[in-house]
């Protein structure tokens, strides 16, 4: 089936009052930037939809292929138009109904006309239609409710429009629209999916990681690097910074009481996450911090960790069971990437029995025998940076 256009509906940014032209045009460049190869695309921004015409068909079905990764679009339709007669309308109505499966499936005609000086009544067009479409496809049943399939047709001065089938969209907002943040990124399970669900809500990122070579060997990093790439294929570039934390890590574990070395771990990186966020101009840190999950992860470690920024901190999976961020990250194809058997910094220093209940004034007091402030900036001058640019996402239709 050749499509002449495809309508792509907004969703939630049509909600976005005047900061709606802001929306509109990123989600427009991000889906200009995700069909970049496919020369013949021509994309054209209404206020409340979209409009995407290709002239070659391959790049037709290409784009077809690619919009439901896009964040910020709720759900598109192939349009077929024809000349506004009966005759031509009732042939195409057969053409875009046959693009559907119909065993099994119920259907309705509606219509519109903008063309009042159309000859026939929309009730009488309706019944030519539905009754022409059915001597074609005689296993579809009529029905006015909720049918599997919606037939319209939209007249207009200048044609015809037919669509039958609704795309689902990915929902959220283009990435980008919500500003920038910066995802502190380990080698486990939870800051990936984290990462993936605020660029979904429109936050575009940079990621940082802190490894303690040699403890932490190229392996580690390599995952690291892996897992900001596929982060990469959810609409927009991340870069990576890759802060060396092994000296650190060594004076904690000789300077701090084992029980509360975790929580001073944190605060270190925590320090060094908000100094280069500042530095690229991020306005919020996301982790992949869960309520409970570990000893790290109590209302008064958070509390304790937290007290040495004023930075937002986001967390979107402080409330997600271990089983439901586990689920995501199998569906966005992160989970692989973080079950690989390389331990990060944190696994190699982790003390056998942390505080679940650090008190900030007793953590405070053992950090300050040490002049901590010139190593957090050596961490950050020396860090190492991966741009690692957008890529084509193929393999997460589970998620559809
Ligand atoms: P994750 O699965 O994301 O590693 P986790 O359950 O292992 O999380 P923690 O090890 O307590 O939890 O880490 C909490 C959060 O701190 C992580 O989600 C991540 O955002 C950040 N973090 C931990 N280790 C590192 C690291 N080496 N580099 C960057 N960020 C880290
Ligand atoms: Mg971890």
């Amino acid at each position: 089936m050749e499509w002449n256009e495809l309508l792509i509906r907004y969703g939630e940014i049509s909600l976005k009052g005047r900061n709606r032209n802001v929306f509109v045009r990123k989600l427009r460049n991000n889906i200009k930037d995700a069909l970049s190869d496919l020369t013949t695309v021509v994309i054209r921004p209404e206020r409340d939809r979209m409009f995407l015409f290709a002239d070659d068909n391959q790049d037709m079905q290409e784009a077809i292929a690619r919009l439901p990764y896009i964040f910020g679009i709720q759900s598109f339709s192939p349009v077929a138009k024809c000349e506004a007669t009966l005759e031509t309308i009732k042939n195409k109505a057969l053409d875009v109904i046959g693009a559907s499966e119909t065993i099994g499936k119920t259907f309705k005609v509606e219509i519109r006309r903008t063309d009042k000086s159309f000859p026939l009544e929309t009730n009488e067009l309706q019944q030519e239609i539905g009754a022409h479409v059915l001597r074609s496809f005689p296993e579809l049943g009529v029905r006015m409710k909720k049918p599997d399939i919606l037939l319209r047709v939209d007249i207009r001065a200048e044609g015809a429009f037919l669509t039958a089938k609704v795309y689902e969209g990915a929902g959220g907002m283009p990435v980008g629209s919500n500003g920038h943040s910066l995802l502190m990124l380990s080698g486990g399970i939870d800051s990936p999916v984290a990462g993936y669900l605020m660029m979904k809500r429109g936050v575009s990122i940079d990621a940082i990681h802190f490894a303690s070579p040699p403890f932490t060997g190229e392996l580690a990093k390599k995952k690291v690097v892996d897992l900001a790439e596929k982060l990469s294929s959810f609409g927009a570039a991340v870069r990576l910074h890759i802060i060396p934390f092994t000296e650190i890590q060594q004076i904690i574990v000789t300077q701090i009481p084992d029980n509360v070395s975790m929580t001073t771990t944190r605060r270190m990186m925590l320090q060094i996450a908000d100094k280069v966020r500042m530095e690229i101009g991020a306005l919020a840190i996301i982790t992949g911090e869960s309520l409970g999950q570990v000893a790290s992860q109590t209302l008064e470690s958070l509390t304790a960790i937290n007290a040495v920024t004023s930075t937002p901190i986001l967390r979107p999976l402080i409330s997600s069971d271990k089983l439901e961020i586990i689920d995501i990250a199998q569906k966005i194809g992160t989970y692989d990437i973080s079950i690989r058997p390389y331990e990060d910094c944190c696994t190699i220093f982790t003390p056998s029995n942390p505080k679940t209940k650090p008190r900030l004034e007793k953590v405070a007091y053992y950090e300050s025998f040490t002049d901590f402030a010139p190593m957090i900036e050596e961490a950050v001058a020396k860090r190492t940076m991966y741009q690692l640019p957008r890529q084509q996402n193929t393999d997460f239709e589970d998620l559809l």
